[in-house]
């Protein structure tokens, strides 16, 4: 517990260092601890430790978890196969990872009769490292992606997610995030699309310098449970 606790709390000041030295507030950024590979002793000893967002790259493995975890809102921060929406939507309440108009329309439809009781967050996933076996919408696709998504019933776009590459050192993942902010802003003015407000962005490495380059939600999972 002590270990934690501890690893939260040092997160947590970061997280708030990070945000206030680029002008903002610390609590403009939620902490999404990502439970991927935890058990379920250590994940409730996090929300005891006052962790209340959680998230899973698979449903297949929230599917395990998520009802033994009550009480918390579930974020799913992986890619989502159009087969699983169903089962999806009644795990999470987050769904981080849009790529395509197929799988936001999916939701879209599904979202009433799951009861979802209400439209679905959900983030636009853009593939910033332009790496290939990353997901994700291409930066060149996003506007077009986030101007369909805005048209579903079902759905609410909140904002962008993205993943820097692996590099040596943080401050080299600074130009990825700095690039989704601005097409978060550009988009938001092109669309236009006020409620494009979040930014998901930064993991164990490098999620300072995101804090530092806007992110609204930080997943991050080592830095708390390893
Ligand atoms: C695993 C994972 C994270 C957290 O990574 P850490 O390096 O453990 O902080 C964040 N985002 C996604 C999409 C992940 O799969």
């Amino acid at each position: 517990m002590a270990e934690i606790g501890a690893n939260v709390a040092r997160v947590r000041a970061r997280i708030a260092e990070a945000a206030l030295r680029s002008g903002r507030r610390p609590e403009g950024v939620l902490l999404v601890a990502v439970t991927k590979g935890v058990g379920i002793d250590r994940i409730r000893e996090g929300v005891a430790c006052g962790l209340h967002e959680l998230g899973e790259n698979r449903v297949q493995e929230a599917r395990e978890k998520v009802p033994l975890v009550p009480g918390v809102a579930w974020h799913l921060i992986g890619n989502l196969q159009r087969n699983k929406v169903k089962e999806a939507l009644r795990l999470f309440q987050v769904i981080h990872s849009i790529d395509t108009p197929g799988l936001a329309e999916e939701i879209s439809r599904r979202a009433p009769a799951e009861g979802a009781g209400g439209p679905v967050d959900v983030l636009v996933q853009v593939n910033i490292s332009g790496e290939a076996q990353k997901h994700g919408a291409s930066p060149e696709e996003t506007q077009a992606l986030v101007a369909g998504v805005l048209r579903l019933p079902g759905v609410r776009v909140r904002g962008l997610m993205g993943m820097a590459p692996q590099v040596e050192v943080p401050e080299d993942a600074r130009p990825f995030f700095r690039r989704l902010r601005e097409i978060r802003d550009r988009v938001r003015e092109a669309v236009p699309a006020p409620g494009l407000t979040h930014l998901s962005m930064g993991m164990t490495d490098d999620f300072e310098v995101a804090v530092e380059e806007g992110a609204t939600m930080v997943r991050i999972g080592r830095a708390l449970f390893a």
